[in-house]
């Protein structure tokens, strides 16, 4: 985390930074970023699973570290915060917080580019995000790859699209590792992994309804659509009990310069 970004609060839940944010402040750093312009910001969006891999993973676990942002996606982070005995204010999720993005993009100018997801993905979900946003500056989509050999071509499209927001959406960690690997040399402000967004975004995955995921059980909703989470979904309540029996102190975020 850099000193001019560390304006927020934040956490430490089993060893992974968490930054205490809302949807508005998520988007006045990402406007102050592009201002600034002067180098690539990471974002991840930390839900339990990514706590739960990066426990096994120390690669992960230093890109979270070396992260500008990590905000916290999933339920499971505001309750763990609450066993700590601190408060997160809410779930800001790359699902919800893509469109939000989207949508401020459209009234300032701001270029996006959409990599990863299933071929014609991206495509889709760029399509959408400009039909709901008229005026939204699309830079580029690709699906591509984290492969090795895709890495130059990569960074050389997402480079010459003169894009400010790179979204990229191959899953955790590879996502969130591929930013780090390239951000010295992504000519973007910001880079953010956004897992399924774009299949939630293109509607190739429909979203759970929003009673469920105000009774935050979206995670049930994703079990029964996709059944073969089930595996992966294992790391919720090893989750939990990693929260109550990891022995750490919440950390206070140093304040930033006064100005922020
Ligand atoms: N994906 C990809 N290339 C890969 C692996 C994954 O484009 O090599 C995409 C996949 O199509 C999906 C996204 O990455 O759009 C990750 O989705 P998932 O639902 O696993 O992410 P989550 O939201 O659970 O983090």
């Amino acid at each position: 985390m850099t000193t001019e970004s560390s304006r927020a609060e934040r956490l430490t839940i089993v060893g992974v930074p968490v930054d205490v944010v809302t949807f508005d402040s998520l988007l006045a750093q990402i406007a102050e970023w592009i201002a600034r312009g002067d180098r690539a910001r990471q974002i991840c969006t930390v839900s339990p699973e990514f706590v739960m891999i990066a426990q096994d993973d120390p690669t992960f676990m230093r890109v979270l570290h070396g992260a500008d942002l990590c905000v916290a996606d999933g339920v499971g982070l505001l309750l763990a915060a609450r066993i700590l005995g601190r408060r997160l204010p809410e779930r800001v999720t790359g699902s919800d917080g893509v469109p939000l993005i989207a949508r401020r993009a459209a009234e300032r100018g701001w270029r996006l580019f959409l990599l990863g997801a299933a071929p014609g993905v991206a495509e889709q979900a760029a399509a959408r995000l400009v039909a709901e946003n008229p005026g939204l500056l699309i830079a580029g989509t690709y699906a591509g790859s984290p492969a090795p050999a895709e890495e130059e071509d990569i960074v050389a499209r997402v480079n010459a699209s003169g894009a400010d927001i790179l979204l990229v959406a191959y899953g955790a960690p590879r996502q969130d590792v591929w930013i780090a690997r390239h951000r010295e040399r992504l000519a973007v402000s910001v880079a953010m992994g956004v897992g399924g967004t774009f299949d939630f975004i293109a509607g190739v995955v429909p979203r759970a309804p929003r009673w469920m995921r105000r009774l935050a059980l979206e995670w049930l909703y994703r079990l029964v659509r996709q059944p073969w989470r089930w595996r992966r979904m294992l790391r919720l309540p090893r989750f939990v009990w990693a929260v109550l029996t990891h022995r750490e102190r919440p950390l206070r975020r140093a304040q930033g310069d006064a100005d922020r």
